[in-house]
């Protein structure tokens, strides 16, 4: 029930990714015999799957290790390639930290941030942003899907404003790439960050879908080295992953439409079941939703008793990446819950392999576990009856 963290290679992804290790095992920079062919023509499916599954070109995708390091080519990239145009990016305050701290690198060398607030579901205002939009702003990124409330933003419409101001658009699609549709020419998508790991392809491999026309988009190489990937990122390409990356996509092109029925379905079962109890709120939005995310804060219940009761279980609170720390995840803070209901969210997060007997045991024992902690929660207790 994590599947937001990361999810299961899928079985037939890891098949066709076998014979890359030790039969296929070629440099697909080797250009002078077959070992090197073999793997660059294997590289080169991949690149296809991959842009199909966004309505991209093939030439336009460049493999990564995965979402972080495309966010950081994309912004760092930008940022270096258009410095002559302007020094203002645009982002929001509900980011993932791949994008936020990259852009906190950028401010200590002279380039301005704007962090676009959201609304109590965790969408940002399309006024806001065209307000925010000036002769310096080189960049917007917005992410497609949150990672931790799964909110969907309007990236369609954000990719239309982008267009008609001329500013170039990025958005870290990890969370909905694979899961829903997205395409890059519909929604006017210049740059865009992909991870395998988040749709059943292997951690560690990723792409930056980079625009070649209408317009051209330069970004400035992070990785100096033998030129693989157009020069913009060097390094001997990670073949099996990169194998493994291409045939998640061409799955999900294949099973996206019922797996999204289903999981819709299976989504609000969940949400439904838990917003019924007394100080249950959900996070997010309940129709702009990523289709495989729950995500609640508990009032008056302390969420490790509730993980302690539930340990055959495995949900999450906060993000995965901040779940060490204290303090309420920014994604909390920003859509305006408190403290203490931050602290108190959990989120449920499912895929693929979940079938409908696991979502209603999680569902009946995550209703049954907060009623019982409840009950014997002198704090609630107290708190029904008005005395605190
Ligand atoms: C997981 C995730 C990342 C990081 O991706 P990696 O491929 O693990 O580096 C970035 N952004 C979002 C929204 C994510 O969910």
């Amino acid at each position: 029930m994590d599947y937001n963290a990361t999810t299961p290679v899928d079985p037939r992804v890891l098949e066709a990714m076998i014979p890359y290790f030790c039969d296929i095992f070629g440099n697909a920079s080797s250009a002078n015999h077959k070992y090197g062919w073999e793997a660059e023509e294997a590289v080169s499916r991949s690149r296809r799957n991959v842009a199909d599954l966004i309505g991209a070109s093939p030439k336009d995708i460049i493999f990564t290790a995965g979402s972080t390091e495309a966010n950081n080519i994309a912004i760092k990239g930008v940022a270096e390639v258009y410095a002559e145009k302007g020094n203002h990016i645009i982002t929001c305050t509900t980011e993932h930290k791949a994008i936020i701290e990259t852009c906190q690198c950028l401010e200590s060398k002279g380039v301005e941030t704007t962090y676009l607030n959201v609304d109590e579901f965790g969408l940002i205002d399309l006024d806001e942003l065209k307000n925010a939009i000036n002769d310096r702003t080189i960049l917007v990124t917005i992410m497609a899907a949150n990672n931790e409330i799964g909110t969907l933003q309007p990236v369609e419409e954000i990719g239309k404003i982008c267009r008609e101001k001329g500013v170039l658009f990025h958005t870290d699609a990890t969370q909905s790439v694979g899961k829903i549709p997205v395409n890059v020419e519909s929604m006017n998508i210049d740059l865009m960050s992909i991870s395998a790991h988040k749709f059943y392809g292997p951690k560690g491999v990723g792409a930056l879908y980079v625009r070649s026309k209408n317009p051209r988009v330069k970004v400035s190489k992070q990785t100096h080295g033998g030129s693989q990937e157009k020069g913009i990122r060097s390094g001997t390409l990670n073949v099996p992953g990169i194998v493994g990356f291409g045939k998640a996509c061409e799955l999900s092109i294949a099973e996206m439409e019922i797996e999204v029925k289903k999981h819709i379905k299976y989504r609000d079962k969940i949400i439904d079941a838990l917003t019924k109890l007394e100080n249950v709120y959900l996070n997010g939005h309940s129709s702009k939703r990523l289709t495989n995310n729950i995500n609640v804060s508990i009032g008056l219940l302390d969420i490790d008793l509730l993980l302690g009761e539930m340990k055959d279980i495995a949900v999450s609170t906060g993000s995965a990446c901040t779940s060490a720390s204290m303090a309420p995840s920014h994604v909390l803070t920003a859509i305006g819950r408190s403290d203490e209901l931050g602290r108190s969210s959990l989120r449920v997060s499912f895929g693929r392999f979940t079938t409908e007997e696991e979502i209603d045991y999680v569902t009946e024992k995550l209703v049954a576990t907060i009623n019982k902690l409840r009950k014997e929660s002198p704090v609630y207790n107290m708190a029904k009856e008005g005395i605190i």
